[in-house]
């Protein structure tokens, strides 16, 4: 760790690399954001303030789905089209299983070879072994950098498996479903409320045989959403049925995307999404630090571990119990 912090550039020279763009010096800030240590994150904060400034003028996309669904080889087409359109993007995945397990849902197989290899690209996995709040804050930190450094697409690609969507949708303008054809919903693991978060539904693989399912399940789909009470955005979702392989609905995902952007700006949906998001942020840290703040006192932990005996032999109610350790903490 300390080599590292060595071999690290000063404040100045990040801010100057990453304005200009430097890849390599991005992913390193992405590493220190990601870093606990004290030290770390104060550079860390003082080096995302200072590109503040530059920050905001991307378009934010969150794409999830149930593993198997097609989101790295969609991503990959999708992310292609994009930079045919010499668009700068950079894709952020968040994997929720990696803080919990050792394996990883998104990372363990080569995924998304052709875009990694796309100078107008860039892709880079969120490090695992933290609370989801931890990760969510980590990933608000490198859409920003992502945006000094230039990106104007940023994609965020998560997990349909529940946990981690509200924590997405909080932090992007669009979000983007993926669904299977004739999959069944309760086999796609997808919950009416992530139906409701989006933006966007798109059909995958309607290709081959799977043709007719998919147009099927895209008027399903669409009949489905209507019946959902109007978002605060006033936008009517919509969904599309896409091939990667074959390379359709690609272009009309991206018009779709365009077209909620305009949209959303006209009505001024777009910026005030993005402030109550920022407002979301600094209640969810707050939050977080009076969590880490009370998990570093000793006292704290020796009172919390009595109190929960208690709580489990029904001795005491646990909102009363968490007033103690908060009245504890507090006059300590
Ligand atoms: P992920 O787990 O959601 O990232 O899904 P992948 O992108 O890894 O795709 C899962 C499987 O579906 C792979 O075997 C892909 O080759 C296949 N697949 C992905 N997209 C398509 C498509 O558009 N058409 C067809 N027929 N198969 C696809």
């Amino acid at each position: 760790m300390k080599n590292a912090s060595l071999l690290r550039p000063s404040l100045q020279d990040f801010v100057r690399e990453i304005s200009q763009g430097n890849r390599v010096v991005l992913a390193q800030a992405i590493t220190l954001i990601e870093s606990k240590l004290d030290e770390d994150r104060a550079l860390a904060e003082q080096l995302i303030e200072k590109l503040l400034p530059a920050t905001g003028h991307s378009v934010r996309l969150a794409i999830t789905g149930v593993p198997g669904v097609g989101k790295s080889t969609f991503i990959e087409t999708f992310g292609k089209y994009l930079t045919s359109l010499s668009k700068k993007i950079a894709i952020l995945t968040i994997d929720p299983s990696s803080t919990k397990t050792k394996g990883s849902i998104l990372g363990d197989k080569t995924r998304m070879e052709e875009l990694g290899r796309d100078p107008l690209a860039f892709i880079r996995p969120t490090a695992a072994g933290d609370t989801l709040g931890g990760v969510a804050d980590r990933t608000r930190e490198a859409i920003l950098l992502c945006e000094a450094a230039g990106f104007e697409i940023i994609i965020i690609e998560t997990v349909g498996v529940g946990q981690s969507e509200t924590a997405v949708r909080n932090m992007v303008d669009f979000f983007l479903l993926l669904m299977l054809a004739g999959a069944g919903d309760e086999l796609q693991g997808i919950k009416k409320g992530i139906m409701e978060m989006a933006d966007g539904v798109v059909i995958t693989k309607a290709d081959g045989e799977n043709v007719k399912r998919a147009n099927q399940a895209c008027s399903d789909f669409q009949y489905a959403l209507h019946l959902f009470s109007e978002s605060d955005s006033k936008w009517k979702s919509e969904v599309l049925t896409s091939s990667s392989l074959e390379k359709r609905g690609i272009k009309e995902t991206w018009d779709l995307i365009e077209k909620y952007v305009q949209f959303t700006k006209h009505n001024l949906y777009f910026d005030r999404q993005r402030k109550q998001q920022d407002l979301i942020w600094f209640r969810e840290s707050i939050q977080q630090l009076l969590i880490q703040h009370l998990s570093k006192s000793e006292a704290v932990h020796a009172k919390m571990k009595l109190l929960e005996e208690q709580i489990m032999s029904k001795s005491v109610l646990p909102s009363r119990a968490a007033k103690e350790i908060i009245r504890d903490f507090l006059s300590a």
